[in-house]
């Protein structure tokens, strides 16, 4: 998807073309060739995806808008490495995908089933995140900031 349409389905306030170009947004949120031409519009992206009903029950379909314009403002004010985006807009980030850009440090599964959460790092500057994965009406996942870098600290234990 280019810039372009990007931004059209975007802000067309119809749930099919928001949901993609939300999603195509949240899964290359770790990668600026994406992004970054997205900067410029950010007033318009923000204002044309004000006051949105667009269903979806327990996940609200809003936040394939929201989490967009989070991304995206998020590249427009701050300085520091994309990955401080993930607790904001991690809810459906599987940190198994290669589009998160991370490394998998650990898995702590419970009961040697279910995974109750990883423990991973940004491969661009190292940060330690804490993803919980939760099974509710849906697989969804809650990214953690630690205070911890890879390769400096050992996490077992
Ligand atoms: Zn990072």
């Amino acid at each position: 998807m280019d810039t372009k349409e990007i931004i059209d389905k975007l802000t067309s306030r119809e749930v099919d073309g928001i949901r993609e170009s939300g999603w195509y947004i949240i899964r290359n949120s770790q990668n600026s060739e994406v992004i970054d031409p997205l900067v410029p519009y950010i007033e318009e992206i923000s204002s044309k995806t004000q006051n949105l009903k667009l269903g979806g029950g327990f996940a609200s379909n809003n936040r394939f808008a929201e989490y967009a314009v989070k991304i995206v403002s998020y590249y427009a004010s701050q300085t520091g490495c994309s990955c401080g985006v993930f607790p904001e807009i991690g809810l459906d980030l599987d940190p198994k995908e290669e589009y998160n850009n991370v490394n998998i440090l650990e898995t702590q599964r419970i009961e040697n089933k279910w995974v109750d959460y990883y423990i991973v790092s940004c491969k661009k500057c190292g940060q330690n995140y804490k993803v919980f994965e939760r099974d509710g009406h849906w697989v969804f996942y809650e990214w953690k900031k630690l205070s911890t870098t890879s390769g400096h600290k050992t996490l077992r234990g």
